[in-house]
């Protein structure tokens, strides 16, 4: 597959904005810095961050065994998607693929840059259907979007489906990974070399619990990572961020602990909404929440609103009639919310 026929015309040709830190890049060294209109007076931000956030690239080429040049930050994975969809879709003429019921962003960055959005919508198991998606597929469908685990539904999809559709589908294929930490499945980031239309976006936002720093990761070809960088806000990962980052690369170990007492916490709250008499079906999850199918979704909701408790409705998603969606809280917060369901 030839990436740079997917790319639009305009950002193939474009030059990117050369900041003076691009220009400019020891800038650890002990030099006098007059380059960027920066207040020289020293408070701990009053430079400008590392365009190419390269101590953070580091900690994550170590951990992840993917070279630098196959990773570009954004702020949040919601940057990172508006990146690709700003390199491959040529407004009111592309369209992406979604599976829903999925993460709500594909389809508003969709709308807000003005692509269609050919929704295939799920197997009742909540896998891709395959075949349908490359039938909905044509010569202007530049992105398909799985996510997997899936957000609201909480299932990895299927190996094979995955494997086929990365092997066929004429266009970028985009796995959002943002619960993969939580997953009993791999990540397909240790098969990023064999597929040159493969993008792997993650995230700080959940397992790492620094959703408020706003950090996501995305791994992909070189050349793919080229265009993206080409066309990213200069400095969109600012400097606290990148520390915070840094320091939480120095405590993997509490990421792997709090990672098995959300797992914990779920396996309890799943007890406890077992014994629930309006919880129908608790779907089975390989994510930090759990998608639960009750008599009537939005009564039950308004009815936790009134108790103090938020949860999410997802009723008005296809496949998802009158199911609400719990994440996994402390274990203090399962007791109060089971305590909440069993009094309604
Ligand atoms: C929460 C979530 C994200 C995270 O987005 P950020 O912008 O990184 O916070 C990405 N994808 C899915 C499917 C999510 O549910």
């Amino acid at each position: 597959m030839k990436i740079e026929k997917l790319i639009r015309e305009n950002i193939r040709a474009m030059k990117p904005y050369s900041s003076a830190r691009d220009e400019f890049k020891d800038f650890d060294t002990e030099m006098i810095f007059l380059d960027a209109n920066e207040n020289p007076h020293e408070n701990g931000v009053n430079r400008y961050p590392d365009p190419q956030q390269k101590t953070v690239k580091t900690e994550l080429v170590k951990l992840k065994k993917v070279k630098e040049s196959q990773i570009l930050l954004g702020n949040g994975s919601d940057e990172v998607l508006d990146l690709i969809f700003r390199a491959f879709c040529e407004p009111k003429e592309d369209n992406i693929i979604t599976l829903p019921p999925t993460y709500g962003m594909y389809s508003v960055l969709a709308n807000l840059n003005n692509i269609e959005n050919r929704e295939i919508v799920l197997t009742k198991n909540f896998e891709p259907s395959v075949k349908n998606i490359l039938e909905g597929a044509d010569k202007n469908s530049k992105i398909l979007f799985l996510c997997s685990p899936n957000n609201p539904t909480g299932n990895s999809f299927s190996k094979e489906s995955v494997e086929v559709l990365l092997n066929t589908f004429p266009g970028i294929v985009v796995i959002d990974e943002a619960y993969i930490d939580f997953s009993e499945h791999k990540s397909w980031l240790d098969r990023l070399n064999e597929f040159p239309n493969l993008i792997i976006t993650q995230t700080f936002s959940k397992a790492y619990a620094m959703a408020g720093v706003r950090l996501g990761i995305c791994y992909a070809s070189e050349e793919i990572i080229a265009v993206l960088n080409k066309i990213k806000p200069p400095y969109n990962i600012n400097d606290l961020t990148q520390k915070c980052a840094l320091k939480r690369f120095t405590k993997l170990d509490d990421l792997k602990d709090d990672v098995k007492n959300i797992l914990k916490e779920r396996a309890r709250l799943i007890q406890g909404l077992k014994e629930i008499s309006f919880v129908e079906k608790i779907y089975p999850s390989d994510a930090n929440f759990v998608l639960v199918v009750v008599d009537n979704a939005t009564k039950r909701y308004n009815q936790l609103i009134e108790k103090g408790i938020v949860i999410r409705n997802r009723t008005t998603q296809p496949l998802c009639e009158n199911t609400l969606r719990f994440t996994v809280g402390t274990k203090k917060e399962t007791k109060l919310l089971i305590k909440a369901l069993n009094e309604i």
